[in-house]
């Protein structure tokens, strides 16, 4: 039998943050469709995975699956990591983000500033290697996993709390079309189920942002150059049931193109911000002028303030003369 319910600690209540965020139309070529934005980056760690990082770990501390001065391990390329250290911190848990070398600087700060601890596994291992890693980890301690990847927690905290938010804002409470990258699958699956049941006709396009350049963190055809979005991974993504699904390949050079369009437009976003809104106009063109596209911006700019969303990639030396 489970322990009985546990109110969460008074100073816990700052998680409720988390959520509602704005939905705004964005409409960057003046030719172009409107697109509808979720502002997710608003959340209070700068991510969308705020409410992932909420709805699983209050879920684990009312069902006693997590205990006061518990541990928390989790297998993350970036986000979810960050949202999760913050989360753990308002729970008074220890909190292990398992990730693989190569992550950018600004994450492991922000994970040790909330008191979170990083293990990092060889780059070579991916994200595959840190998934393996969280498991035997939070085994070890006895901690809480909350498996972002598999965890239906994730996705249905979209269909349950993003969706509904959604539903409320767009205009007639009508979607067409719903646009965004797959890490975990989470955002797409969820608000794709959250707009179906509610009577919408529906399609998911699934952003893929393709490499122009070499991929040296995931090592697949998909480009390392818009973090957070991964190929085949995830369990969640690839047992959901959304018929029709449409996949639409960006080049990841549109992709920070438009995320750097996106910033000087006045929306602090990150990489996978400019994908997913690259991916909604070309669904919007698909569906007609009449036609509602909602999509995410995930996170903030901040998070690539080393990388070459707001630093000009360096420009190959020109072959010096022979002397
Ligand atoms: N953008 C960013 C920046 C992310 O970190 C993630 C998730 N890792 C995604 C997009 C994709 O979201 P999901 O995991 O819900 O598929």
């Amino acid at each position: 039998m489970r322990p009985p319910c546990r109110p969460l600690p008074a100073d816990g209540r700052f998680l409720q943050a988390v959520g509602p965020t704005p939905l705004v139309p964005v409409r960057l070529d003046p030719e172009g469709p409107t697109i509808w934005c979720k502002l997710e980056f608003l959340n209070p760690s700068g991510s969308t995975k705020d409410r992932i990082a909420r709805y699983m770990l209050e879920k684990a501390w009312r069902l006693g699956e997590l205990c006061p001065g518990g541990d928390v391990v989790e297998a993350s390329s970036g986000s979810t990591s960050i949202a999760m250290a913050l989360a753990s911190a308002q729970m008074g848990c220890r909190f292990t983000a398992v990730m693989p070398e190569g992550v950018t600087e600004e994450r492991l700060i922000a994970i040790r500033a909330y008191g979170g601890e990083v293990e990092l596994v060889p780059r070579a291992e991916g994200i595959r290697g840190a998934i393996a890693r969280a498991a035997s980890l939070a085994k070890e301690r006895g901690g809480y996993a909350p498996r972002q990847f598999e965890n239906p927690d994730n996705a249905e905290a979209h269909r349950v709390w993003t969706g509904q938010e959604i539903l409320a804002q767009v205009p007639g409470g009508l979607v067409h079309g719903v646009v965004s990258g797959v890490g975990t699958g989470g955002t797409i699956v969820g608000l794709y189920q959250a707009f179906a049941e509610a009577g919408c006709p529906v399609t998911a396009f699934v952003a893929r942002p393709i490499a122009g350049l070499g991929c040296d963190i995931e090592c697949c055809s998909f480009s390392a150059r818009v973090p957070g979005v991964v190929d085949g991974l995830s369990r969640l993504y690839r047992e959901a049931d959304m018929p029709g699904r449409v996949e639409l390949d960006v080049s990841d050079d549109l992709a920070m193109r438009t995320a750097r369009a996106l910033i000087r437009r006045g929306f602090p976003v990150g990489p996978s911000s400019g994908l997913n809104y690259a991916a909604a106009v070309e669904a919007a063109k698909r569906l007609g002028p009449q036609a509602q596209v909602v999509t995410v911006f995930p996170d903030r700019m901040e998070r690539y303030f080393s990388t070459e969303l707001v630093q000009p990639r360096p420009t190959p030396a020109p072959a010096s003369k022979a002397s």
